[in-house]
């Protein structure tokens, strides 16, 4: 506005004074167009200042010849504890300790031969508080108006607390990693310990129980059934938390071969139906499909998860089917393991809750159907030990099926049970 007002102030003198006083005219004039043009360039100048005053990063300027700095707003100052009439002027070395100079030279230095910006993740700066800060600088090449890098610009982030805290959080993972990994070996072991006598335990209450001497009463025989069916109530419990803990600590084994799934599936099934009544109202089976190549894993934990989820699905269905099956791809390469059953089934907001351990759906159910609340939170263990993942569908009166998935295919590949 102020420039258009003076050029129309120009404008009316140069008509009304004739061409005698032209030249001296022209000359005054040009001068406040001048004056003007100075006064925006400063007001821009002002402005841009206020703009890099206010920034709480750190923001410099270089010269790209001997790298001396040219502009510091107040953070770089704060930062530094360097007042920037010091800093101007001055190269890396007049500024900095001598081992953090050559960093900030060399880094200053590749930005300005390759043209490109540059983030440097973590360099350290000491203040003139010998105090060290931890940076992050992002440096660029700033060109002149004839195309030439001229200058260099640095934006600096101070890191040093977002550095230190995650130090300390990753100090206080390790920390909680390693009292984890103690607290599992420790009842690893212990849990071993108690077994020895455990066992010594319960042989003698079978022994007794046989009544050889037949000195036994009725009421003797029954307090040693109690004793026999805690006693091996309480070794279930102590087998899950060795198991669990093994696991925990990284020190359950794995030996992985090449399983047919077929002869296992098989075997371990017709173990199991033999504690089921012949011809009773609960039926177990196996599935398998027709072509079944091998699968690369533990046959004793595989088995020992099918032990675990049959067992279960054989507490609680009361009527109707058990159902052991394999899936494979089109290759016969095995996909997954159901155990499925016709029980009493899962409500669903238990279904995530019973693979912790000690979870069981009701006190009553618990009561009832005897158990540990281990045997899921076992079984997940060992799928995921082996690298696997287990899956649950239930339905309140229909039944569950617990699934352990070895890999998982877009469901257009899978091919229907055999
Ligand atoms: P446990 O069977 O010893 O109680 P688990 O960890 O094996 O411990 O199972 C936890 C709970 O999950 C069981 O108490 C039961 O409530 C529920 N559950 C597990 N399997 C089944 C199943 N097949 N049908 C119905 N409920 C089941």
């Amino acid at each position: 506005m102020m420039l258009w007002a003076l050029l129309t102030v120009f404008g009316f003198t140069l008509i009304g004074g004739g061409l005698l006083y032209g030249h001296r005219k022209s000359h005054a004039d040009s001068l406040v167009l001048a004056k003007a043009l100075t006064l925006k360039l400063r007001e821009s100048v002002l402005f841009l200042d206020s703009i890099l005053r206010e920034l709480p990063v750190v923001v410099y300027v270089k010269d790209t010849e001997k790298l001396r700095f040219v502009h510091v707003n107040p953070a770089g100052e704060r930062l530094l504890g360097i007042s920037r009439w010091e800093l101007i002027g001055r190269r890396n070395q007049e500024c900095f300790l001598p081992e953090e100079a050559a960093v900030f030279e060399a880094n200053d230095r590749a930005v300005v031969v390759s043209g490109r910006p540059m983030e440097a993740s973590q360099e350290t700066v000491t203040t003139r508080t010998r105090k060290k800060r931890t940076i992050r600088v992002r440096r660029s090449p700033i060109k002149d108006p004839q195309g030439n890098f001229r200058y260099l610009l640095g934006v600096v982030e101070d890191i040093t607390d977002q550095v230190i805290s995650e130090a300390a959080l990753r100090q206080a993972k390790l920390e909680a990693e390693s009292s984890n990994r103690s607290k599992s070996v420790f009842l690893a072991q212990m849990s071993h310990e108690l077994r020895t006598p455990l066992n010594s335990v319960i042989g003698f209450a079978n022994l007794l129980l046989k009544n050889k001497k037949g000195n036994l009463s009725a009421d003797d025989l029954q307090r040693l059934q109690k004793i026999l069916g805690n006693g091996t109530h309480l070794l279930e419990l102590i087998n899950s938390i060795l198991d669990l803990s093994r696991v925990e600590a990284g020190r359950m084994p794995i030996n992985k071969t090449p399983v047919p799934l077929g002869p296992l599936v098989t075997q371990t099934v017709g173990e199991l139906a033999g504690s089921l009544p012949e011809s009773g109202p609960v039926t177990l089976r196996a599935e398998m499909p027709e072509t079944l190549s091998p699968l690369e894993t533990d046959s004793s934990k595989l088995k020992q998860i099918i032990i675990n989820l049959v067992g279960n699905a054989m507490k609680f269905t009361l009527k109707g089917s058990i159902t052991v099956r394999v899936k494979a791809d089109s290759s016969g390469a095995p996909l997954c393991l159901e155990v499925s059953d016709t029980g009493i089934g899962i409500p669903a907001d238990k279904v995530d809750s019973i693979f912790e351990a000690f979870q069981q759906v009701d006190n009553g159910n618990s009561r009832k159907f005897g158990g540990t609340g281990l045997g899921l939170t076992v079984s997940r263990a060992l799928a995921n030990l082996l690298g696997y993942h287990m899956e649950l569908e239930s339905e309140v009166g229909r039944g569950s099926t617990f699934r352990v998935v070895f890999r998982t295919v877009p469901p257009a590949l899978e091919v229907p049970r055999g």
